[in-house]
């Protein structure tokens, strides 16, 4: 049997979590997921983990080198463009194939009141029309737009307790990890008497209750667009990922079996 391929894995989504699983189990693979550390306790991972950044372009070719990578499965939220444009670059100069794994963006359906903005300023530009109370679940680096606008009450999702040194909007920290369902998104909004509800396009089912609760609610949600990836291989699905995983391993052999 040939060396496994060695896999590096960027993560830091349930989608990366659920794959890293799967080919844990794959004797023929030897898989790192790697995390930016930005969850103070991240859900367990299976096989070998890192934490933290590469040092940008030049660290990551560093360690794709050093480390021997074959591949690399880009699997980082839809947000995290900065990981997955460094990827791309530093793919291409270590001429490492590279796979980016991105799921489906949610569509607006019947119901649905989306005010679709660029970013997180431009949502904080919206605010005035909509009413004083909103419901911001958008990462801990997204909520600076959000800070010192004094005529709004922002009730703010997180996963970890804020930092005692992090400026928050004006308001009340929920902390809470997905899946959520829809009754209790129902539940929060009405508690605290939401006018409005502020997203991201993170796409899933983990997080999606909080539109749906917006959409039975009839409350506007403002939704901000994903930026654009970087060029290059995409798929949408686990499955898609391992039949490109499957092609390469299949090369591979065929290349080991050459070298006999
Ligand atoms: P980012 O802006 O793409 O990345 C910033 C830096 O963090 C990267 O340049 C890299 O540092 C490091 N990094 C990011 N992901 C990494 C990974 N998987 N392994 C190693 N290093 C990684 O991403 P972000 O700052 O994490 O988040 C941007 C947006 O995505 C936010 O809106 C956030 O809420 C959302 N998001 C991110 C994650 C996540 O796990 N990253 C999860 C959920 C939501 P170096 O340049 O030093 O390599």
């Amino acid at each position: 049997m040939s060396d496994p391929l060695r896999v590096l894995l960027l993560g830091g989504t349930t989608d990366a979590a659920a794959l890293g699983r799967q080919l844990d189990r794959d004797p023929r693979v030897a898989v790192t997921t790697s995390l930016a550390g930005r969850t103070r306790s991240p859900a367990p991972l299976p096989g070998k983990t890192r934490n933290g950044g590469f040092g940008g372009v030049s660290g990551l070719a560093s360690y794709l080198r050093s480390e021997g990578i074959d591949l690399l499965i880009d699997a980082t939220h839809p947000y995290a463009d900065r990981i997955s444009h460094n990827a791309a670059t530093a793919c291409a100069a270590t001429d490492t194939p590279r796979l980016h794994l991105l799921r489906p963006a949610w569509q607006e359906t019947e119901g649905d009141r989306w005010i679709r903005v660029a970013d997180r300023t431009a949502a904080a530009r919206r605010l005035e029309s909509l009413g004083r109370r909103f419901f911001l679940s958008l990462g801990r680096q997204d909520l600076g737009a959000f800070v010192g606008l004094s005529d709004y009450w922002f009730l703010i999702r997180m996963i970890d307790p804020p930092d005692p040194d992090q400026a928050l909007p004006t308001g009340e920290v929920v902390l809470g990890r997905g899946p959520f369902d829809q009754e209790n998104e129902m539940d929060l909004l009405r508690q605290h008497k939401i006018d409005a509800v502020i997203t991201k396009n993170s796409g899933g089912d983990a997080t999606y209750a909080k539109i749906a609760a917006a959409r039975e609610l009839d409350l506007p949600v403002i939704v901000i667009d994903r930026p654009t990836p970087p060029v290059g291989e995409s798929v949408t699905s686990a499955g898609a990922t391992l039949a490109w995983l499957e092609r390469h391993l299949a090369t591979n052999a065929i290349a080991t079996q050459d070298d006999r």
